[in-house]
């Protein structure tokens, strides 16, 4: 799922069928083979459009957000909630003191 008409349809799916909570992968795919776990799902536009078609149709939103870009998202958005949440980041991308790595733990 991606692109604004693709979330809207799932929305409207997903209300129809009268769910009680939207659950959205800002980011999974832990195990998945061919992703990048570090990369978030969706453009910030994408994610902020569920959010607000979702609160518009009474439905509370959840992310599943490994990566800490994808939490970082979600919480700007405005989700109810974040699922599996581990803020994982590229140790690459947090050089510590004296060039070593620093891990962030959620
Ligand atoms: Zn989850």
């Amino acid at each position: 799922m991606s692109g604004a008409s693709e979330i809207v349809a799932a929305e409207r799916e997903r209300a129809e069928r009268h769910v009680d909570v939207v659950k959205v992968m800002a980011r999974g795919g832990m195990m998945t083979a061919g992703t990048d776990v570090f990369v978030p799902q969706f453009s910030i536009e994408e994610l902020r459009l569920l959010v607000e078609q979702s609160h518009a149709a009474g439905l509370p939103v959840t992310a599943h957000a490994h990566a800490a870009a994808a939490v970082d998202q979600a919480v700007a958005v405005g989700v109810d909630g974040i699922e599996h949440a581990t803020y994982l980041v590229r140790l690459a991308d947090r050089p510590g003191p004296g060039g070593r790595p620093a891990t962030c733990h959620g």
